[in-house]
């Protein structure tokens, strides 16, 4: 049976994008396949998962790594009413066999950076919430970019919206944000996903003029659902 490296497992609320304020449980995976310039993750593999049983006691206990699908159904066993179980990092996609065996009885709602579209094809029929992220060039560290892009495009192809599945792109809008890389691509994602979401970076020193950022959803809302949502789980410091 497939294991994988986890940082933490805790039962808490979505803090980002159209379904913020859900309560999910939140299975973070350790490592990613991407350094981006904002990242305030941490995707290092640790030999323990912190585990925080009562939610928001702020109280751990620790697992050791690396875990298996088994182990992780029973620890979020005693989690109740929750809409779903994030799979967030990190990247998921990164332990898409792991994923594809795991049977929690709760939607599986995916936080992905959508560049790797083999592993996507893997998991594809068994995820119901696909938070997609685009990273843009000034978010982008490689030589690489085009084909960044492409994989990107292609992730999303792989898990667009269905009638089963809700697919929407998350874009993190900072100072250095170039209005027109995110029409590009949002151009050529538009038909796989339900809405756009910028998301101001919440980096105080990053954060884009906000004139910017409403002419930039004043431009996409021509053309697709425009949301402007930041990241609200640390405006009440809840994991
Ligand atoms: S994809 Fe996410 S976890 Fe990975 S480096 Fe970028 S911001 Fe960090």
């Amino acid at each position: 049976m497939m294991e994988a490296p986890i940082t933490e497992i805790f039962c808490s609320v979505q803090g980002e994008g159209p379904y913020v304020g859900n309560r999910q449980v939140f299975l973070r995976f350790a490592g990613c396949n991407l350094n981006c310039t904002y990242c305030d993750t941490n995707v290092q593999i640790s030999e323990t998962c912190r585990y925080e049983q009562d939610p928001g006691s702020g109280i751990f206990r620790y697992v050791k790594n690396p875990l298996s699908p088994c182990e992780v159904e029973e620890l979020i066993d005693p989690f109740m009413n929750v809409h779903s179980l994030s799979l967030t990092g990190g990247e998921p996609l990164l332990y898409a066999d792991f994923i594809s065996e795991l049977n929690v009885g709760v939607p599986l709602y995916l936080e992905s950076n959508m560049t790797l579209p083999d592993m996507a094809k893997r998991v594809k029929d068994c995820i119901s919430f696909v938070s997609g992220d685009v990273k843009l060039p000034e978010a982008f560290q490689g030589e690489k970019l085009n084909s960044h892009i492409e994989k990107t495009i292609e992730t999303f192809k792989i898990l667009r919206k269905t009638d089963y599945r809700d697919c929407f792109c998350k874009i993190v809008i900072t100072k250095n944000t170039n209005s027109l890389d995110v029409l590009n691509v949002v151009a050529a994602i538009r038909n796989y996903i339900s809405c756009i979401v910028l998301q101001p970076v919440t980096q105080f020193e990053l954060r884009p003029n906000i004139r910017v950022l409403l002419e930039l959803q004043n431009e996409l809302l021509g053309d697709i659902d425009t949301l402007i949502i930041p990241q609200t789980h640390k405006m009440w410091g809840c994991l």
